[in-house]
């Protein structure tokens, strides 16, 4: 087993941990769906092309593959560490088409109706079915946080907090996440 694939394993352990037994065997498939193919499968803004393809992983080279692994790696770590949060407080957390959600979430993480850290969305919202175009807005989000790392949040911040003017908003669609823009 590579160091890679020993480290998903990790994750995979710890995303098993962190759920409810009622979600173990479908967030156990879902983590792994999401570490192993995030960046080849699902969404279509092309960020190679964007105003921030100089942040993305090389496409070639002997770093390539080991940046987009980091980076995947890091943004599952980082959803874990977010659930376990969010559980430690009360939250409830399950995945839904693809996306880890925190319900209930106190903290100002989930300002604005919500907010996507790694792979896993946090609202305060009580637990609910999702709109699948809100999933489909958070999946994009997911999408960013695996290309562009932990440089994602500097980025993101320096597109400005009003989303109708954020580049990263605009490519997970402004309508499916709730925003009504000019
Ligand atoms: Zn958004």
């Amino acid at each position: 087993m590579s160091t890679f694939a020993r480290a998903v394993a990790v994750v995979l352990a710890l995303g098993g941990v962190l759920t409810s037994g009622g979600v173990l065997t479908s967030g156990g498939v879902l983590t792994s769906g999401g570490v192993l193919t995030s960046g080849t499968a699902g969404g279509a803004a092309p960020y190679d092309s964007g105003p921030y393809a100089g942040s993305l992983c090389p496409t070639e080279g002997v770093g390539s593959s080991l940046c987009t692994a980091h980076r995947q790696v890091r943004a599952a770590l980082q959803g874990v560490e977010h659930r376990a949060d969010a559980l430690a407080d009360g939250a409830t957390c399950e995945p839904q088409e693809g996306l880890w959600v925190c319900f209930g979430v106190t903290s100002v993480l989930a300002q604005r109706g919500g907010t996507t850290y790694g792979d896993t969305f946090l609202t305060a919202r009580d637990q609910q079915v999702l709109d699948s175009s809100l999933i489909v807005h958070e999946l994009e989000h997911v999408r960013q946080w695996r290309l562009f790392g932990p440089s994602f949040t500097a980025l993101y911040l320096r597109e400005g907090i009003d989303p109708c003017g954020n580049y990263f908003e605009e490519q997970a669609g402004f309508a499916d996440g709730g925003y009504t823009c000019p």
